[in-house]
């Protein structure tokens, strides 16, 4: 172990990686991988992935320099072939804490036990509408809402509780949809999350037009709902909790565009493909495979140096330039690369 854990140059440490298992997905959300633009085709290149091995390696690696939480993500995760064997090995990995999963669901009823059973702890699960129409309409004319629907249950049915749901919010697209989603989860004990719709990527048409702030979120729920606010569970927790005074759960805001939290950035990212990005927004990444050949003590030292050389802090720059958008034009990796 490193004696030492790095601190980048804004005097953050790496507490957190998220870790792409795939690049292709079923789902064409607009938003992440518009249809016009990224082929049905993208993504399925399996040699270009890293291996169970070489992840095993990576995450071990990351480990060393202080990660304590790991999220597996895609593209859609639950499409990478056994998928609850690489959570068996990565489970039980010393000095991990929590072991997490994003997914659009669609495929969550057949693997959510087998996944539970192999020691993943948490899951994510995103879910923009509870039309079915418009449920089609955002995911490129490919999901199924009951097919999610199904999967959120068979999680919950596993021990998977409280199971988080995402919401993307556009104004004008889904945002009529707020109390709807709301008392879906309240109903059924899920912690809902409201994250703003980002200029992550160079293809998904992104204006600062279509984000709803967090805030007007908010008001619209308490003035259903009653809220509270909740202490964050950890320095750097992403979403800002609000409780419902009348006892049914929490919800969620994240507010990446109308509040950055770029101080708190504890997060690493690594594409399938193993590029290290050291920002959601960055314009490139760095390579491990190579690394991960010469093991776990390689690989950290290396990430240690990148780390240490980190001053991101896009979501920050973007605010001060919000005028003129500056900053909010220039290349950066697609979501659909890294995650979330
Ligand atoms: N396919 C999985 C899913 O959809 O949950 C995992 C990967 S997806 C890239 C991870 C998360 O990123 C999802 O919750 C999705 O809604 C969110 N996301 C994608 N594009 C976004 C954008 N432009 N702004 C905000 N969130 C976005
Ligand atoms: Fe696929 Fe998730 Fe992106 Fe939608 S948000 S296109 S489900 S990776
Ligand atoms: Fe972290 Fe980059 Fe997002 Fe800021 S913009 S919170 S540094 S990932």
């Amino acid at each position: 172990m490193t004696a030492v854990l790095p601190r980048d140059l804004l005097g953050r440490p790496l507490r957190d990686l998220r870790l792409s298992v795939i690049e292709a997905c079923n789902f064409r959300c607009p938003y992440c991988m518009p249809a016009d633009q990224i082929g049905d085709d993208y993504g399925l290149d399996a040699a270009s992935r890293l291996s169970f091995d070489e992840i095993e390696t990576l995450v071990r690696g990351f480990v060393q320099l202080g990660v304590r939480k790991l999220r597996l993500t895609g593209g859609e995760p639950l499409l990478r072939k056994r998928l609850p064997e690489l959570v068996r090995r990565l489970a039980v990995i010393d000095g991990l804490e929590d072991l997490a999963l994003t997914t659009n669901g669609s495929l969550l009823a057949a693997h959510a036990q087998s996944l539970r059973d192999a020691g993943l702890r948490r899951i994510t699960v995103s879910l923009d509408t509870l039309d079915p129409v418009l449920f089609r309409e955002l995911s490129g004319g490919r999901g199924e809402l009951a097919s999610v629907l199904a999967g959120i249950a068979a999680a919950k049915a596993a021990g998977f509780t409280p199971i988080k749901l995402n919401c993307v919010l556009q104004r004008g697209v889904n945002d009529d949809g707020i109390v709807d989603l709301a008392a879906y989860a309240r109903e059924h004990g899920h912690v809902l999350r409201f994250i703003e719709y980002m200029d992550v990527g160079t293809c998904n048409g992104w204006s600062r037009e279509r984000v709803v702030p967090s805030i007007e979120v908010r008001d619209r729920i308490h003035a259903r709902w009653p809220l509270q606010p909740l202490d964050p569970n950890y320095r750097g927790e992403v979403a800002s909790r609000h409780a419902f005074v009348d006892g049914a759960g929490e919800v969620g805001f994240v507010s990446s565009v109308s509040a950055p939290f770029c101080g708190d950035c504890h997060r690493a990212r690594v594409s399938a493909d193993g590029q290290l990005y050291t920002c959601l927004f960055a314009g490139a990444g760095h390579a491990l495979r190579p690394l991960l050949a010469q093991g776990e003590n390689a690989l950290a030292s290396y990430v240690e140096g990148l780390w240490e050389q980190r001053a991101d802090r896009y979501s920050e720059t973007r605010r001060i330039g919000a005028g003129s958008e500056a900053g909010a034009s220039r290349r950066h990796v697609e979501m659909f690369l890294v995650g979330g």
